[in-house]
């Protein structure tokens, strides 16, 4: 189970959370048509890795909040408020790599 460092209320079980979506697409402009509403909402990439998300805190605070998290091992690299910009952290070698 993830345990998710909520801005506002501290470090809370998945449980109290609701997944809400991929937050590194931008949402079109408000005048853009049924097309690009359609591909915000539903074409989306399946990604290993790195992965800046929306939670809902719907058993707590019920706040948005975005957060960065890895897709294969579900480790929370950052968390923050909603305008944050988060970045994923760089990647680390993989095992057997030579060191720089
Ligand atoms: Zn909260």
């Amino acid at each position: 189970m993830l345990r998710i460092p909520c801005p506002w209320c501290g470090v809370r079980d998945e449980t109290e959370f609701r997944y809400r979506g991929d937050a590194a697409v931008p949402r079109p402009e408000a005048e853009a048509g049924l097309a690009e509403y359609s591909a915000c909402t539903y074409k989306r990439t399946n990604q290993r890795g790195w992965h800046v998300e929306w939670w809902l805190h719907v058993g707590g605070c019920r706040k948005l909040l975005k957060l960065v998290r890895h897709t294969v091992t579900h480790e929370i690299h950052a968390v923050g408020h909603p305008q944050d910009r988060l970045a994923a952290p760089p990647e680390a070698a993989p095992p057997g790599a030579a060191p720089p």
